[in-house]
């Protein structure tokens, strides 16, 4: 049975599995980015912001920069847009494992207002984080992120909810999830192009049967 993937009882492929990063190569990327000081933002941050999520994840989730409570707690997405996020995660039926949450920025910005030009220092950690992780399918979180992944995107309102090749990959961008929470409107968007999401992903796994 060598080289055969398991086929379980609902007759369905497994995921094939793929080699995570290398354990030390990651580690040492992250403790890198800690003690990052390149841009203005690391005199002003008390937590660098890294990851979250496993290190051979399907989806990756990339949002824009920390915001009070991430930077608080040095975890992306943990205040109440992370508690978004988290929800929808499971209303996409995706499982622990298969999940990776990171940020474009990786240090919060004064007044949580996205700053270009520290993005741009920070491009390269984003990058590494990527060529490590290699995910299936980019997640982009909001306007920065879209724009960041794939300058050549239309506005993120006419983008998101539907799936776009990306430069580095296939990318579904979304508004950003504090964006829903701001109002009825921009909920009622989350969840329809969450759906969108949900829905194409369904499509998927019945091609691969
Ligand atoms: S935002 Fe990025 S480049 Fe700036 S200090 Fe933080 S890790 Fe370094």
């Amino acid at each position: 049975m060598t080289g055969a993937r398991r086929v379980p009882r609902d007759g369905r492929r497994a995921p094939r599995r793929r080699p995570a990063p290398a354990r030390a190569a990651w580690e040492s990327l992250s403790a890198e980015i800690r003690a990052c000081r390149r841009c203005p933002l690391g005199a002003t941050r008390t937590h660098a912001v890294v990851y979250r999520g496993s290190l051979t994840p399907e989806v990756l989730f990339v949002g824009e920069a920390p915001g009070a409570e991430e930077d608080r707690q040095g975890v992306p997405f943990v205040g109440r847009a992370g508690r978004r996020l988290d929800e929808a995660i499971r209303f996409l039926g995706l499982p622990e494992g298969t999940v990776g949450i990171l940020n474009v920025l990786k240090c919060r910005p004064p007044h949580n207002r996205f700053d270009r030009a520290a993005a741009r220092t920070c491009r390269p950690y984003l990058d590494r984080q990527l060529d490590l992780l290699r995910p299936r399918l980019i997640v982009t979180l909001g306007a920065h992120a879209l724009r960041t992944l794939d300058p050549s995107a239309p506005p993120v309102l006419q983008s998101a909810g539907t799936l776009r090749a990306g430069p580095a990959g296939p990318i579904f961008p979304l508004i950003h999830p504090a964006a829903a929470l701001r109002s009825r409107r921009w909920g009622e968007r989350w969840v329809h192009d969450l759906t969108a999401l949900r829905t194409w992903r369904a499509g998927r796994a019945r091609e691969a049967l």
